[in-house]
């Protein structure tokens, strides 16, 4: 969800470097291919676990407000940033 921008002249290579893993699952998601998403994180009750952009396991903190998530590489994710979208 974060990387939404696309810098012009890329798009063929943003293409093929494209990966996307089930946040849920940290399996890789492929075109077609559907992937199961728990019906609580479906609701946003959910906090995902694994980072979208890599795939690596994130550190996850339920706090009273909802919960946030921190990939070593990309960051903070947190419910109320997801929400706000
Ligand atoms: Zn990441």
């Amino acid at each position: 969800m974060a990387g939404t921008d696309v810098s012009p002249g890329s798009v063929a290579d943003e293409r093929a470097a494209e990966e996307r893993y089930n946040p849920y699952t940290g399996r890789r998601v492929v075109p077609g291919v559907e992937d199961s998403v728990p019906t609580a994180a479906q609701l946003g009750l959910e906090p995902p676990r694994f980072c979208e952009s890599c795939g690596r396991r994130m550190v996850v903190q339920i706090s009273p407000d909802g919960w946030w998530a921190k990939c070593s590489r990309h960051g903070v994710f947190d419910s109320i940033g997801l929400a706000r979208r």
